[in-house]
């Protein structure tokens, strides 16, 4: 791709320092692999509130939407929480670049390391092999729907468009094409009829994908199967709340929240890359973060937005490396700071 433009936003806790280590590991890779990145960091979150009165300064949601891809840190901590309703919170900014990038497609990989299988509460047994992608859609169904009270009732409503469902179900049928080539749709067709819509719109899809498999399989017996046979699943795609809740059952699977990359995709326009956990105030400020989640969030964009994918594998690779040489920082039972991982993987990726 050449010379591509990425917005870095570090945000607060141990996020500058994990996006500090990803940038190392893409500044080596990238040219290996013909692409030049050129950064702009930004403040989002609590430290632009702190610093601007509000937690996505002016210019921020134009430089990402202008950029080929945005990497994300984390947001929040206690300095900013606050049971004010009108006082400024750092996950708006999350929401706010969400909807203002159009990403409806949540896409969180887990594939456990062969080197960390016994750091799962699952027996190494049922984990072996587990490869997979929960895709979410990210934008509609009952966490946007109308919602309110009629004392002595409340309510929120569960609404889906074939637009939304398609252009989702579209993502996840594009990425099993480059992996397993299986989809399993997850739904609750028996009882709910924006279920029903689903599952008829996912079919239609499929249609226009002969070359891959589809099942369908109900919210509660997927909840099951993932921690019973979690190897078996490629693909799963799924709407808003179910996938909100299985993504993080899938994700205890790997074993640290520590190692969970994701990227947040629309249909143009950049897509937003950040570790599955959050600022970490606990550890903040202490070197001791695991940048693994990150490094992996940063090799996801290389992938799917900087068009390098063999400098995504590299740090993938790199990452296998390093856990397989035994090197672990504290989340993971070692002594290792963020640096010293991170100069590991520079090391690994580049060799
Ligand atoms: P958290 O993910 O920040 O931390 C949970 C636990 O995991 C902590 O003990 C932490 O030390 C540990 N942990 C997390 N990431 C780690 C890493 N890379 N290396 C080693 N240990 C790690 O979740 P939390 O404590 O519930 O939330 C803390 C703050 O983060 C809150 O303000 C929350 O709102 C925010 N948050 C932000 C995001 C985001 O920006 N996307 C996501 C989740 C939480």
């Amino acid at each position: 791709m050449g010379d591509v433009r990425v917005v870095s936003l570090p945000g607060d806790g141990i996020g500058p320092e994990v996006v500090a280590e990803a940038r190392r590991l893409v500044d080596a890779v990238a040219p290996l692999d013909g692409v030049t990145v050129s950064w702009e960091e930004h403040l989002v979150g609590g430290c632009a509130i702190d610093a601007t009165g509000g937690p996505l300064p002016d210019g921020v949601m134009e430089a990402c939407a202008g950029a080929d891809a945005v990497l994300l840190g984390a947001v929040g901590g206690p300095r900013w929480d606050t049971t004010d309703p009108d006082a400024p919170r750092p996950e708006q900014a999350l929401l706010a670049l969400r909807a203002g990038l159009g990403l409806f497609a949540n896409l969180r990989p887990v594939r456990p390391f062969p080197a960390l299988y016994d750091a799962s509460p699952l027996r190494r047994e049922r984990i072996e092999g587990t490869d997979l992608l929960v895709v979410r859609e990210l934008t509609g169904g009952i966490y946007f729907g109308a919602r309110g009270r009629r004392e002595p009732e409340a309510f929120d409503t569960c609404v889906y468009s074939r637009e939304e469902i398609r252009r989702v179900a579209e993502r996840a049928f594009a990425a099993a094409a480059g992996r397993r080539a299986k989809v399993t749709s997850v739904d609750k067709a028996n009882v709910l009829e924006s279920s029903r819509l689903w599952r008829e719109v996912v079919v239609e899809v499929a249609a226009g994908h002969p070359g891959i498999a589809l099942d369908h399989m109900l919210v509660d017996n997927a909840a099951m199967q993932l921690v019973s046979r979690p190897a078996d699943f490629d693909v799963i795609v799924t709407e808003n709340m179910f996938g909100d809740i299985l993504s993080d059952e899938a994700a205890m699977i790997s074993g640290s929240i520590g190692l969970l990359p994701s990227a947040s995709l629309g249909d143009a326009g950049p897509g937003l890359y950040e570790p599955v956990h959050g600022s970490a105030p606990d550890i903040a400020g202490r070197g001791v973060a695991n940048p693994i989640a990150t490094c992996l969030s940063a090799a996801m964009m290389l992938r799917h937005s900087l068009g390098a994918p063999a400098a995504a594998g590299r740090i993938e690779s790199a990452v296998a490396q390093v856990l397989e040489a035994g090197h672990r920082t504290r989340d993971l039972g070692g002594a290792l700071g963020t640096r010293e991982v991170g100069d590991l993987l520079l090391a690994a990726a580049t060799a």
